[in-house]
């Protein structure tokens, strides 16, 4: 099974990637995971990476691409995988098209989140007071909700004209919306 799962920011998606991702047996490949850890150890990727994404921006395509076309070569990733942040614009949509070609793969379905912006960014302003994060500012967490809408939400678009779209109401707790999740998938 080779997924992708999509939704704004703070619908729970790393959560609930990482549980389904020991349920089919593949890898969770998460790009924010993988640039967090590059900006931990300060790696150049990291130092790019840190610029865009505290300004609640999107990390240039070539960098992200890149990256994601290695980690998809890997051997845990050749059966099953989920992707977990990637794509996130048109082009990676093209891109991810072209990698997946190469290795003789193809997505079996796209999940999405389904979860209302104005309620997350309540929730993420909650969350930034008592986590006291640097970058989870109200204008950064605004506009990381708008920079979703503008450029991931039309990719729902493209894979709904595909046939692969399984959306998920993501209002609930975990448990709830991975048996909704489970419920939904292509057998
Ligand atoms: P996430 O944890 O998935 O929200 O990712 C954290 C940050 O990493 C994002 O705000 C972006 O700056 C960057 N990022 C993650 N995935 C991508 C992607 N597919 N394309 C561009 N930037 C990304």
């Amino acid at each position: 099974m080779r997924l992708l799962i999509m939704g704004p920011p703070g619908a729970g998606k790393g959560t609930q990637a990482v549980s389904l991702a020991e349920r089919i047996g593949g890898a969770h490949i998460s790009t924010g995971d993988i640039f967090r850890a590059n900006i931990q150890q300060q790696t150049e990727l990291g130092k790019t990476a840190q610029r865009y994404s505290d300004a609640g921006e999107y990390v240039p395509d070539e960098v992200t691409n890149a990256m994601v076309k290695d980690r998809l070569a890997q051997d845990d990733a050749r059966e099953a995988f989920i992707l977990d942040g990637y794509p996130r614009t048109v082009g990676q949509v093209d891109t991810l098209d072209a990698i997946l070609d190469e290795l003789g793969n193809h997505l079996d379905g796209v999940i999405e989140l389904v979860v209302d912006p104005e309620e997350l960014i309540q929730r993420l302003l909650k969350r930034a007071e008592t986590s006291g994060r640097a970058d989870d500012t109200e204008d950064v967490i605004r506009h990381r909700q708008e920079v979703y809408t503008n450029e991931t939400a039309p990719l729902l678009a493209v894979y709904g004209s595909r046939g692969l779209l399984i959306q998920v109401d993501g209002v609930g707790d975990v448990d709830e919306v991975s048996h909704r999740i489970d419920a939904a998938l292509p057998s």
